[in-house]
């Protein structure tokens, strides 16, 4: 297979501090590889403690000297919509860039780049249009609501889809007038390395965009323990996200976590079967099964489970597994070799405990590169390991049911909550399901697709607080509450004898 390197790759990956490229201060570095050939093919900069010093120190000053919080809306606005129009115009270098670094199929890696611009278009939008609440007391007093911007924010992201999960970040925290450090997934820094040229050419001022790389254990734990960063919005899995909140409850910070799934997808005999295995395949194997929300537990009701099963496997086995950058690719390589070697031993571990009806190891003709075959585990029992783990790969298993009381057991009973799908055509069944469902996000007979406007988070192993639309403009900013008296005072009088 041809090995696409794209042209233009920088000789080294730094970190942005203050409108300037560096290197770490103690000059430390990490590899970085590209998941077709998996050899080096960069040194990226690895952030320690003193680097991250220095970002916050210039996120911090941006912020109390700088013009970034006490811009109009509008101006800052303006800002972001030429974030967005420059993200656009070069989605399919990004996308190119995204893919080489990740493996995603192009196609799906250019939907993610536009993506990205979206979302700062929205948040952009929102903010001129954002009213905050008066409360009036007749004849005695108006309160109103004061929305300031917080400080720096900490901005730290995986390695699925970085570039648009960056931008889920960068867009609501600058829109609202933050300032921000960020620190990318260390499999994937290539696509951040892009942000810092297409902010100077917005207009964004020097000292607001922050950006230092390196392993989540060191830039990434000296970001959460910094004094001075009073929020963290972190996306990552739930095992991650334990240890932040941890670290960061000393320091009392605003904490918005994106966390794991094993989201369910529950087929009733009566959904109109063709949509519903568009969907569930596309819902698990899409982004290469690397997707928070992906539908890896599929649940189908008796009547139509052998069916379903040999309908799905047989699209298993004809999905398009290759060289990310050829447009016809479905699946592409998984990250990197260490959670190909994850993704791996699950399989294994679900040869002992499903029937693998597709799939199972390596595709046939791919000898190198983090390839894995669609693979599909039918008879999963609900305590299997496939069952409740969250695998983040093209794995899925199938299990069935016999009535709704079982199918919700069996959709709630893992320690996730992020998604839920459920098809049926029976209108209360459809409502009741959905709401009886533990899972912040729900998607009635439709494949996952969101408005911005909505809010976006899981329960209880999935996530802690919401973003999307205004929930992410409430994360990133105070509400001060300020109450004048329209008369006289009303302090009973003390102290006068
Ligand atoms: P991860 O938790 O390993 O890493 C995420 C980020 O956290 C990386 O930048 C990493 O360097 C950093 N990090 C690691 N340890 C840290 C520490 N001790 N202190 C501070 N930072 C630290 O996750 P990943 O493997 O990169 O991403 C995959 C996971 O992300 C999956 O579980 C997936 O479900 C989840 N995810 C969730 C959502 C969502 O919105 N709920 C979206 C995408 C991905």
């Amino acid at each position: 297979m041809t090995h696409h390197i794209p042209e233009g790759l920088p000789d080294r990956i730094r970190h942005y501090i203050d409108g300037a490229f560096v290197d770490s201060i103690g000059g430390e570095t990490f590899d970085v590889l590209d998941p077709v050939s998996n050899e080096t093919y960069v040194q990226a900069a690895a952030g320690q403690r003193a680097d991250i010093d220095l970002a916050v120190a210039a996120a911090r000053r941006a912020f109390t000297d700088g013009p970034w919080p006490k811009l109009l809306p509008r101006q800052r606005s303006r800002v972001l919509h030429r974030i967005a129009d420059l993200v656009e115009a070069s989605d399919a270098r990004l996308a190119e860039f995204e893919t080489f670094d990740t493996g995603l199929p192009i196609t799906q890696a250019l939907g993610q780049a536009q993506r990205a611009a979206e979302n700062f278009r929205f948040f952009a939008d929102l903010i001129v249009a954002q009213s905050d609440d008066t409360y009036k007391v007749p004849g005695r007093q108006v309160n109103y609501v004061n929305r300031k911007p917080i400080g720096v924010a900490g901005l730290i992201t995986p390695w699925n889809t970085p570039f648009m999960l960056e931008s889920w970040k960068l867009a609501p925290a600058l829109a609202t007038g933050n300032t921000v450090v960020l620190k990318p997934a260390e499999f994937t820094p290539l696509s951040a390395s892009l942000w810092a040229a297409i902010f100077e050419e917005a207009g964004v001022p020097q000292g607001v965009f922050n950006l230092v790389n390196g392993l989540g254990e060191e830039a990434g734990d000296a970001l959460v323990k910094h004094p001075d960063v009073p929020l963290i919005s972190f996306t990552g899995e739930s095992r991650t996200g334990q240890v932040i909140f941890a670290n960061a409850a000393p320091f009392l910070k605003g904490l918005s976590m994106e966390l794991g799934g094993k989201s369910p997808a529950v087929v009733f005999a009566d959904a109109d079967l063709e949509s519903a295995l568009d969907a569930t395949v596309f819902g698990v194997f899409s982004l290469n099964g690397e997707r928070c929300t992906a539908g890896s537990r599929i649940l189908v009701e008796r009547a139509i489970y052998d069916d379903f099963v040999e309908q799905y496997a047989e699209r298993a086995r004809n999905i398009v597994v290759g060289d990310p950058h050829d447009p016809a690719t479905e699946v592409g390589a998984l990250v990197h070799p260490e959670h190909y070697d994850k993704v791996m031993s699950y399989v294994e571990i679900g040869k002992g405990e499903g029937r693998l009806v597709a799939g199972g190891g390596r595709p046939e003709g791919l000898d190198r590169g983090n390839y894995v075959a669609p693979t599909v585990f039918a008879d999963v029992a609900p305590d299997a390991r496939i069952f409740q783990e969250e695998i983040f790969g093209p794995v899925v298993a199938i299990t069935p049911f016999d009535s709704d009381e079982e199918a919700l057991a069996l959709a709630n009973d893992t320690k996730y909550g992020l998604a839920a799908y459920i098809w049926t055509n029976d209108l209360k069944r459809a409502h009741n399901f959905s709401q009886a469902v533990e899972a912040g996000m729900v998607w009635l007979n439709s494949n996952n697709v969101r408005d911005l406007r909505t809010p976006f988070g899981g329960v209880k192993a999935s996530g802690l607080g919401h973003e999307g639309g205004y929930r992410s403009i409430d994360f990133y900013t105070d509400q001060q509450a300020v109450h004048i008296t329209l008369n006289e005072s009303h302090a009973p009088r003390f102290g006068r004898g």
